[in-house]
């Protein structure tokens, strides 16, 4: 290791050649509080900013053994220390200055989730912190002083005002944890208790707009209606830091949520969907947990599928029968939406989130008239609605439904949550009542199971991540994009996702699974599992050499969906056992 007027020497001995000669300052220097990283350099003032590290010591940062003692608080601090790290160059750094992206300082800042990062790594040793620098230039040439302010100026105000235990607000942090470590627990005890998701009384849940996660605030016209639990399901738990908490449970089963348009139905689904995320103080979402293995599943047309059993769900196609091993390249509105199920199932989904605006009418319902019409050895679909108490019954899978328009789905019920002007109301006694009194002629197309749900082993070759003369060319192109090789991998239909670092690390784990596990004789499930694992154990790092600090860590149900949107994927079944 050099010092750190090594690096002032190579600044100013490069000042104004070509921005090759940057490469020069790759190393390690020991600054007066750290050691700063120089890991990669950017080949030209346009390319991505260089990869640099500021480590210090656990002496010179100081936090208490309390704040990473636990994975809960520790993840916690680090998304903390990533905010206050983003917070601090904001207010020290110059920014652009020269060409390019010069003088540009970067870190993966986090959004309304937390989520363990590679941007901040903790523990009782050292505080790491992983971010970007765009080196500076004016056209090619270096501009080796502004290099030095950066690095002798600005990054060690940075690290003096965002890192250290003493210069961050003692109360704002411990409620970070805290609220955080809350969720876990309230998330854990979930499924001991038989239900499917938790929502807090007086939790907010409407966001400011679609593309603006944060949570809508009064004024301007808006009324914010906080959530209020109904009497017949509010229950009380209680979790370390909050104490008692009452709110909505909703069990296990089938939980059909009912109301008029714009009363608030998506937005509690949506609730939930994200639920499967913690979520930072002043959210409005910190005490709304859902099980960890619930997925959103929607309608998707045009995407391919690759060998999935959908059976259970699609039969006799007319001019193809082989919808036991499916494939297309341009999956309909129904039959994505049953392989989106079968796929989820597949993976060790057990809560499905399901809202009638995202879905395929015929695959949701078919009432008595047009059974009448189009019999039933005519209609391939049997509708979601005959097979969602197989699913409870069969495969221990729960439902929550967002279901306005059909009164058909009361027989199957198990709970019915009406939103009445943003307010939940129980109805499941009325329901009942309107079923025994109206009746139905409904006849039930489910058969007597569920069915079989596919156990496929993708195949080595559907994996190839090259592209012209790179041997590796993988990225996220945003949230919803991966590119991977030759193809893009579309996940505009993965509502789950909420980082595009979640989508960037889903790109290389499919690439450390396709080199690790594919092909051989685990199913995709044990294969990914086996990945995650490995993450669990050693971190996002074993995903790439590079020190990436741009990784967050996506659920094993997202990692799977985007194998299952690869063109590429082949598969074969799992042998019979
Ligand atoms: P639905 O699915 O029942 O048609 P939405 O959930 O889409 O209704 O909600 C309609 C509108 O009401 C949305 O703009 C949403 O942001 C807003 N909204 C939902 N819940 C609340 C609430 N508790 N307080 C204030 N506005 C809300
Ligand atoms: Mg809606």
């Amino acid at each position: 290791m050099r010092d750190a007027d090594h690096l002032r020497s190579i600044l100013s001995r490069i000042n104004g050649r070509g921005y090759k000669a940057y490469k020069d300052i790759r190393g390690i220097y020991r600054f007066r509080s750290y050691d700063l990283c120089v890991d990669h350099v950017q080949g030209d003032p346009y390319a991505a900013p260089s990869r640099i590290r500021v480590v210090l010591s656990q002496d010179r940062a100081g936090f208490p053994p309390e704040a990473y003692g636990n994975n809960s608080r520790r993840i916690a601090l680090e998304d903390y220390l990533t905010r206050s790290f983003a917070g601090a160059v904001h207010r020290y750094v110059t920014g652009r200055r020269g060409s390019g992206k010069s003088g540009a300082v970067t870190i993966d800042t986090p959004h309304q989730e937390i989520l363990e990062r590679t941007s901040c790594f903790v523990n009782a040793e050292t505080v790491e912190v992983r971010f970007r620098v765009g080196l500076p230039a004016a056209g090619r040439r270096i501009l080796g002083h502004e290099a030095e302010e950066i690095f002798f100026r600005e990054i060690p105000r940075v690290v003096d005002a965002s890192l250290r235990y003493e210069s961050l607000d003692e109360t704002d942090l411990k409620r970070h944890l805290d609220v955080n470590e809350d969720q876990d627990v309230l998330r854990d005890q979930l499924s001991g208790k038989r239900f499917a998701a938790f929502i807090a009384d007086g939790s907010v849940l409407p966001r400011r707009s679609g593309i603006d996660d944060r949570p809508l605030q009064r004024g301007q016209g808006n009324t914010v209606i906080p959530f209020a639990s109904p009497d017949s399901l509010r229950i009380t738990l209680h979790v370390p830091h909050a104490g008692s908490v009452s709110g909505m449970a909703i069990p296990e089963g089938i939980t059909l949520i009912v109301g008029g348009g714009f009363h608030g139905k998506s937005t509690l689904l949506r609730a939930i969907e994200r639920g499967v995320y913690n979520h930072v103080p002043g959210d409005g979402r910190e005490l709304v947990v859902t099980r960890p293995d619930a997925v959103k599943i929607r309608s998707e047309d045009g995407r391919s599928v690759a060998g999935v059993d959908i059976r259970p769900f699609i039969d006799n196609l007319p001019y193809r029968s082989d919808t036991g091993a499916f494939t297309t390249e341009n999956a309909s509105g129904s039959t994505s939406q049953a392989a989106n199920i079968v796929e989820a199932l597949e993976v060790g989904c057990r809560l499905l989130l399901i809202d009638e605006d995202t879905s395929a009418t015929n695959f949701m319902i078919r009432d008595e008239r047009m059974q009448e019409l189009v019999v039933k050895d005519r209609e391939p679909i049997t509708p979601f609605l005959d097979k969602v108490q197989l699913l409870h019954r069969d495969l221990g899978v729960s439902t929550i439904l967002v279901m306005g328009g059909s009164g058909d789905y009361f027989d199957v019920a198990d709970r019915v949550i009406m939103m009445d002007a943003y307010v939940p109301k129980d109805v499941t006694e009325k329901a009942a009542e309107i079923v025994a009194r109206d009746g139905t002629s409904r006849r039930e197309e489910g058969g007597e199971r569920f069915g079989e749900v596919t156990s496929r082993i993708p195949q080595r070759h559907s994996f190839d991540p090259s592209r012209g003369r790179r041997e590796v060319r993988i990225d996220a192109k945003g949230l919803k994009s991966i590119i991977f090789g030759t193809q893009d991998i579309d996940l505009s239909a993965v509502e789950q996702l909420v980082s595009a670092s979640q989508t960037r690390a889903i790109g290389d784990i499919i690439h450390y699974y396709a080199i690790h596990h594919a092909g051989g004789e685990y199913p995709l499930r044990e294969g990914l599992e086996r990945v995650m694992m490995q993450i669990d154990r050693q971190g996002l790092d074993v995903l790439s050499d590079l020190k990436e600090g741009a990784y967050a860590r996506p659920r094993l149900f997202e990692v799977a969906a985007a194998v299952n949107r690869m063109r590429s994927l082949r598969v074969r079944r799992m042998p019979d056992s």
